[in-house]
């Protein structure tokens, strides 16, 4: 298997009024599992269903109901684990986490503190070509979803949406290798990447499909690489938890502030407060939501309804075996196969319909042309439409029967650009549509000639200008290619404007 090689980025420094000052940054990534069903009922998971409509009687924790194991939200986290390169734990458990919230009616949220599924695993987070951080994940554990209150729809009353209530997540828990705002926001991107590839969770950050925790703090020069060789915290700085950021942006532009706010602080003289902060957008600043004192007991104890969780090695290897090509592995094949810059080879991959969409369109043809085409054009014109590559009006096939139209010698690059605004619009086949129209390539030399014939006997005065500076043989080549409507062979056009003048 092909695999490119990195260096690791430097981390993001912080000019304070008394020195430089660095990042350090650990994420809490809550993703939503990909199922039909929740994790401990058979309650339907859709999205923007009628309020309260997708509650069973053990979401709703209606006296005496019992929760049950969905085995296939088990499956998607250690498929999920597996494409982190993480190790899957045998034996985990299901611990209570108690607290009160309207939108949460058991009064307790079934989590994995002591004994999570998924344990220490690693994401390449890739920055620019040649450069990428590792970042280390700590554990994934399985966690039900919370309901929604709604406080924006009476002026005198909150109500209560279940239908989220029990949807499982997957709590995936760096370790603090993170070193900048920009390097946050890619690692974020990674999970998603993967975790799409996988089919594990959908992404959809505006959904809240997938969501993250951010914790912040700064540290002077040297501290970060003293704590990776003693892994003690102490030397580290005291973190901030930002909580439920939903966008890249955001994510980039809270540790921006807030690492921006701890500096300020500290070379003031003070000290840091662990404590929970809510990131503003529009006031562009953060503020505390709790501190480490009103911090929840939350009481965890191993959940009594439920059975520990023992899984064979068996299904485990069973589940691996159905594993996708991951995207490293996907860009570093392209870069090898397709002879293309790890640059679009990163574009071609970062979602996996563009890739598959992509291979189609390359099999059997010019890899090289293919990528050329399906970023420069493709993309260019679904982004002008913000519309995804799923929703392209051409397909691969029409994309790669144009392709196969410009390597016959059919048609010159510049009518297959007009062939694809035809079929982007009107759809049809690529090679019919050129016989119907009548936008075949002239390759005919013969007829070629006699327009140049044509050209050069009506233009006395610019044939001797272009005997004395053959430059200015470009302009017979436009008049040419006017007179054949575009569809001369541009190649065959030079050779001949080159010979009759005798250049
Ligand atoms: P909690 O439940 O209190 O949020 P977790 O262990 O679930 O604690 O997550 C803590 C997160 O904070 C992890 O991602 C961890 O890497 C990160 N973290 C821990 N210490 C620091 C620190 N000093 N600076 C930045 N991030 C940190
Ligand atoms: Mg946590």
């Amino acid at each position: 298997m092909a695999e490119l090689s990195y260096t690791e980025p430097k981390p993001k420094t912080f000019a304070g009024a008394k020195g430089d000052w660095e990042l350090v940054i650990g994420l809490e990534v809550h993703a939503q599992v990909a199922s039909k069903a929740k994790l401990f009922s058979g309650a339907s998971t859709k999205f923007g269903a009628e309020p309260n409509s997708n509650v069973s009687f053990v979401d709703a924790a209606m006296p005496g109901m019992l929760p049950v194991i969905n085995e296939f939200c088990v499956e998607q986290a250690v498929r999920s684990g597996l494409g982190l390169k993480a190790d899957i734990n045998l034996y985990s458990a299901f611990d209570r986490k108690n607290y009160f919230y309207p939108d949460l009616p058991q009064g307790y949220q079934i989590s994995q503190l002591y004994h999570p599924i998924v344990g220490e695993g690693e994401v390449l987070v890739d920055m620019e070509p040649g450069i990428a951080r590792k970042v280390r994940v700590e554990r994934i554990h399985l966690e039900q979803d919370a309901g929604k209150s709604v406080h924006d729809m009476d002026p005198n009353m909150s109500f209560v949406d279940l239908n989220r209530t029990g949807v499982a997540l997957m709590e995936i828990v760096s370790r603090p290798d993170i070193r900048g705002p920009e390097e946050a926001a890619a690692y974020v991107a990674k999970i998603r990447q993967i975790l799409r590839y996988l089919g594990t969770c959908d992404g959809n950050m505006q959904n809240g499909n997938l969501r993250a925790d951010v914790n912040v703090s700064v540290c002077k020069p040297g501290d970060y690489e003293k704590f990776r060789e003693t892994d003690d915290f102490s030397v580290l700085g005291t973190r901030c938890e930002i909580k439920n950021m939903n966008s890249m942006r955001f994510i980039q532009a809270a540790i921006d502030i807030e690492a921006r706010r701890q500096i300020a602080i500290l070379e003031d003289g003070g000290s840091i407060d662990q404590e929970t902060r809510l990131y503003d957008p529009d006031k562009g600043e953060t503020r505390t939501m709790r501190s480490k004192e009103e911090a929840h007991d939350y009481r965890y104890f191993p959940c009594p309804d439920l059975l520990p969780l023992r899984i064979e090695q068996s299904w485990v290897d069973a589940i691996g075996d159905t594993l996708p090509e991951l995207p490293d592995a996907k860009k570093a094949r392209f870069v090898t196969d397709y002879g293309m810059t790890e640059y679009d080879a990163g574009v071609l991959t970062a979602d996996i319909s563009d890739a598959t969409f992509f291979e189609k369109v390359a099999k059997g043809r010019d890899g090289k042309q293919a990528a050329n085409w399906v970023i420069n054009e493709l993309f260019g014109r679904l982004n002008k439409e913000d519309l995804k590559v799923t929703d392209s009006p051409i397909s691969a096939a029409q994309l790669g029967g144009i392709l196969d139209l410009i390597a016959k010698g059919d048609i010159s690059g510049k009518i297959a650009k007009d062939l694809f605004e035809i079929i982007w619009n009107e759809g049809g086949e690529p090679a019919e549509i050129v016989e119907a129209r009548g936008m075949k390539q002239v390759t005919d030399t013969g007829a070629i000639e006699a327009a140049v014939d044509d050209i050069i006997a009506a233009n006395p005065d610019q044939v001797e200008k272009a005997k004395l500076n053959p430059k200015l043989a470009g302009w017979f080549v436009g008049q040419v290619m006017k007179a054949t409507g575009g569809k001369a062979n541009p190649k065959a056009v030079n050779q001949i404007i080159a010979e009759k003048l005798g250049l």
